[in-house]
């Protein structure tokens, strides 16, 4: 019988300069697939053309390299990823599992904007109020949501396709996680919410292939304070690659003597204790 290679993902988000927590993220999806003889796709998640800035795009191609993560799949740098990877290549595909949603009855109209769910008193998750209003689509003003409540939920229907008319992030995540065959995720606990909402779309358009796909969640990286960290780690990755190495092992548990540095061949052989 075939093995199934394995293929992990690197999946920044060219909407700001990445911090440790990012890195430290990366790093173990890289080396659970090296480790493995498996394969990394990077893909970076710019579906969010008012937040994704080519400065951002660079950053990420630099700082992955001063790393040494490398992948198999994916763009060879920004010139490239604009051409052929950038996710605005990818709105059909997007739009067809919008549309097998639709089509299935997991979707509905929402013309709610923040101000005025603010303004009714609702704030955090989507108080599914349009569910059963029958709103007509309309350019600029409506929004798409999945319909969450053959899942016994209540509230918090994502947004599927923005009132701008660009696919949100689930479906983007979706599709390209079964496109280019992703066995396994890595990611943090902050994302455990987004795994099941993934996990639902795709069940509702029975898409059998992201069943397959097995979702790991990581406790996040913390700063001094233990608060999840936001902020771009300054230059740490670019400038002293080898001490984040070093931090990410200690992270993961393994003993490092103090004032060693670690490369991140050394880590080849290092289990993945947290996963
Ligand atoms: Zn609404």
């Amino acid at each position: 019988m075939k093995k199934t290679e394995i293929i992990t993902r690197l999946a920044p988000t060219p909407s700001g300069y990445l911090h440790r927590g990012n890195f430290y993220n990366f790093l173990l999806n890289w080396l659970f697939a090296r480790q493995r003889g498996g394969k990394v796709f990077l893909r970076l998640d710019d579906l969010d053309s008012d937040r994704a800035k080519p400065e951002f795009v660079e950053a990420i191609f630099k700082d992955l390299e001063a790393l040494g993560l490398d992948w198999d799949i994916g763009p060879s740098g920004p010139d490239d990823f604009y051409r052929k990877w950038s996710q605005k290549h990818r709105t059909d595909r997007y739009v067809e599992l919008i549309k097998t949603l639709s089509d299935k009855g997991f979707t509905y109209v929402c013309n709610c904007s923040r101000k005025s769910l603010a303004e009714q008193g609702f704030s955090g998750d989507y108080p599914g109020i349009c569910r059963s209003k029958g709103l007509v689509f309309q350019e600029d003003v409506s929004a798409v949501r999945f319909n969450r409540s053959a899942f016994g939920v209540d509230s918090g229907d994502p947004v599927v396709l923005r009132k701008e008319g660009i696919s949100a992030y689930h479906i983007g995540s979706i599709c390209d996680d079964i496109d280019y065959g992703i066995t396994h995720v890595f990611r943090g606990n902050d994302l455990k919410y987004s795994t099941q909402i993934q996990k639902e779309i795709a069940l509702a358009a029975e898409i059998v292939a992201f069943d397959k796909i097995q979702f790991h969640h990581h406790e996040l990286l913390l700063d001094t304070e233990g608060q999840k960290l936001s902020k771009s780690g300054g230059n740490a990755a670019r400038n002293q690659p080898d001490s984040l190495i070093t931090e990410f092992a200690r992270w993961m548990g393994y003993s490092v003597p103090e004032g060693a540095t670690l490369k991140i061949q050394e880590l080849m052989d290092f289990p993945l204790s947290i996963i």
